[in-house]
């Protein structure tokens, strides 16, 4: 599929489900947050691309083209103040 960010695919990740996928995800979450803050059993670049790989794996479970939603959403300029860098005030994004 054009567009798709795919990581993993096949059988194993249909069989783990969304709630499976989305466990694994929020697992690197947290060795990421536990590497930010200091955990040199995590290194942080691993974990930015494990948490970059179970995010894009969750996204196939559930039906979502990432790469496309990605670039509809934020592929010219901030969606808010429509700027690219972003100049909005005070709130996200
Ligand atoms: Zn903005």
């Amino acid at each position: 599929m054009r567009g798709t960010l795919r990581l993993f695919t096949g059988a194993k990740d249909e069989s783990r489900g969304i709630e499976g996928t989305f466990m694994w995800f929020m697992e690197e979450v947290g060795e990421l947050s536990a590497s930010l803050r200091g955990d040199a059993r995590h290194p942080l670049a691993e974990e930015f691309a494990d948490v970059l790989a179970w995010l894009a794996t969750l996204a196939n479970v559930a039906g979502v083209d990432l790469a496309g939603a990605l670039s509809s959403k934020y592929g010219t300029a901030c969606p808010g103040c429509k700027m690219a860098p972003c100049v909005c005030v005070g709130e996200k994004p």
